[in-house]
């Protein structure tokens, strides 16, 4: 079976991609597979320069074809911020706990109407010799909390709202945000061209 390299240590994210490309018939594994490869810098203006160097790094690295995720969370009071900054608003090394304090400490006093955010997501696959095959994109709207709900999910999860549910993608099941996420969106669109590839 054919393999695809999901560019990422993140246990959260990597997850997430290998349910969501379960059903088709190819070997998905990950950097974490891969622990001497280095991490790629992420100093690309746009998620989409960012997710196309994880990948073409990985997959010059490799010779296997590459898809690489890069994401963030959207604040509209924030002029949209962190955005591409998600990582590491918060400092370099923050956990993901800091990370939310960070957030609630940025939006402290805002009413709930003040709160709403866009999760979104970029995904590049590229060829085992790291050309570019595809990007898509994927966004899901929400709501900023007041404080963490839930433990699913990983990174923003437990603070990012869903007005439809009344609940954080901490606390609704996994099968569903794997149905509306950001990352679920953007998989969607590029699943067909994966399939063609391999
Ligand atoms: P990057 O794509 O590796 O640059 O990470 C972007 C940031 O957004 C990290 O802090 C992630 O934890 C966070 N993030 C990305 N996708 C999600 C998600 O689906 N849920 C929660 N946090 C996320």
């Amino acid at each position: 079976m054919k393999e695809l390299i999901v560019a990422s240590r993140n246990k959260g994210k990597v997850h997430e991609i290998r349910e969501l490309l379960a059903d088709l018939p190819v070997k998905v594994t990950s950097l974490l597979d891969y622990p001497k490869i280095p991490d790629v810098i992420e100093d690309g203006a746009t998620y989409e320069a960012n997710a196309l160097k994880k990948a073409m790094a990985v997959a010059r690295a490799t010779g296997t074809m590459t898809i690489a995720d890069d994401s963030g969370i959207e604040i509209a009071v924030l002029g949209h911020a962190p955005g591409i900054y998600s990582s590491r608003f918060a400092g370099k090394g923050a956990s993901e706990k800091e990370r939310n304090r960070k957030l609630f400490k940025m939006l402290q006093g805002m009413p709930m109407s003040k709160r709403r955010a866009r999760y979104r997501c970029v995904v590049a696959l590229v060829d085992d010799k790291g050309d570019e095959i595809s990007v898509a994109q994927g966004t899901c709207g929400g709501y900023i909390t007041t404080e963490e709900r839930g433990t699913n999910g990983f990174g923003f999860d437990p603070v990012f709202l869903l007005k439809r549910y009344g609940k954080t993608f901490g606390e609704l099941s996994p099968s569903l945000k794997a149905k509306i996420s950001h990352r679920a969106r953007a998989l969607a669109k590029i699943k067909g061209v994966i399939q063609r590839s391999i």
